[in-house]
């Protein structure tokens, strides 16, 4: 296992530097003085990733904390929230927002698609009364990105605070949290940062706060409170320990993203040569429009059972791409290529790897993935 490349749309590899800073000595995260001031650096480097002057917290535990948090601690009883839905993680926030008593709207769009602009603006027109609305800027389940800036300018056109799932696009795909005006982005430290499952990360806007500080009745949680993070600086106390080795990475991992200038430029290219060596060799693409440069979601070809293209796969290439969840289930192959992933070797030896294993269980491409990968990405 240990020659296993992971092209997982995350976790994702994780580099030596980080590996190693999760080694380092540790102190104790609620006594030493050392460690606010380091936490609060990492925060500013986060900062630097998503372009925001707003708080930014980082939670022990996985994306879903981070989104089942801003839910919490939003949400009053029947407070009307606005749920757009064009994917699994778009239709889960539904789940949350009605466990903790908001009175919830849905609005399904086309799950193959980008959330349409036009359709979504004659919706709010017509229904805008909502304290905030959710939506999930890549949609990791089907490699769709939604335009996370048009969809908020509407929202703040009817001063409707938006909380954006943001988990598989921060630092893979740009993102200008205070232009755009994200109210709540939130972030893991799996997928682009390159960094072990573990920490959850959000932005938290003045305005945002102060519903948070305002409300009348208390927190259904405590875990997920995120008035207990108000002014911990300030006041040198964390609402729980710290996990110090975490942070480490985290850390590490920022360093790396934030010396690398051409981040974006290289998830384009990469993403468009293998969107283009899928398509060309026969495979299809699930999305229609909106594909994400972090992950690329195929159609499981006809006569592919997944799991056998899977097993296939890892055992005698060493290389592991992911299936789907929900109905798309043993319907879509998933490679991701953000983060430590988004590199030409890595994709070139996936590709290979993948093409290899598609003909061994009988099925033709028109070319080979790797080679067509290669002649796109000069
Ligand atoms: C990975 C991911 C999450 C977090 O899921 P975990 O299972 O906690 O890692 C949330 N939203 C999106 C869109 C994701 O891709």
């Amino acid at each position: 296992m240990n020659d296993l490349l992971i092209m997982t749309p995350g976790p994702t590899e994780v580099s030596e530097e980080v590996r190693r800073a999760m080694s380092r000595k540790i102190t104790n995260p609620d006594l030493d003085p050392e460690f606010f001031d380091f936490y609060l650096n990492v925060c500013n480097k986060l900062k630097k990733v998503v372009k925001t002057k707003n708080d930014m917290i980082i939670m022990s535990g996985e994306g879903i904390l981070g989104l089942e948090s801003a839910c919490a601690s939003l949400i009053e009883n029947n407070d009307k929230v606005l749920v757009l839905d064009n994917g699994i993680f778009g239709k889960g926030f539904a789940d949350f927002a009605n466990l903790y008593g908001a009175n919830v709207k849905r609005w399904e769009f086309p799950y193959d698609k980008a959330i349409d602009i036009k359709k979504l603006e004659k919706k709010l027109s017509k229904n805008n009364d909502f304290k905030f609305a959710t939506f999930v800027h890549c949609e990791t389940p089907t490699g769709i990105i939604n335009p996370a800036e048009e969809i908020c300018e509407l929202l703040n056109n009817y001063n409707i605070l938006s909380v954006v799932d943001s988990v598989s696009s921060i630092g893979g795909v740009e993102i200008d949290v205070d232009s755009w005006g994200i109210d709540i982005i939130l972030g893991g430290s799996q997928k682009c940062l390159s960094v072990p499952p573990g920490l959850t990360f959000m932005s938290v806007s003045k305005t945002a706060w102060d519903v948070i500080k305002q409300r009348e009745t208390a927190v259904k949680g405590y875990y997920t409170n995120l008035q207990h993070w108000q002014n911990w600086y300030q006041k040198k106390h964390f609402p729980y320990t710290q996990a110090i080795s975490d942070i480490y990475a985290l850390d590490a991992g920022l360093d790396k993203w934030l010396a690398d200038k051409n981040v974006y430029t290289r998830h384009d290219k990469i993403a468009k040569a293998v969107r283009k060596a899928l398509v060309k060799s026969g495979l299809k693409l699930y999305a229609e429009n909106g594909h994400s440069n972090t992950v690329t979601a195929v159609k499981v070809p006809e006569k592919i059972e997944f799991q056998e293209l899977n097993q296939h796969m890892t055992e005698k290439y060493n290389v592991m791409i992911a299936g789907s969840i929900g109905k798309f289930k043993n319907k879509l192959i998933r490679i991701g290529h953000m983060g430590e992933n988004c590199y030409e070797e890595k994709i070139y030896r996936t590709l290979k790897a993948f093409d290899h294993s598609l003909r061994d269980l009988g099925y033709q491409l028109n070319y080979k993935l790797h080679k067509i990968f290669v002649e796109e990405i000069e």
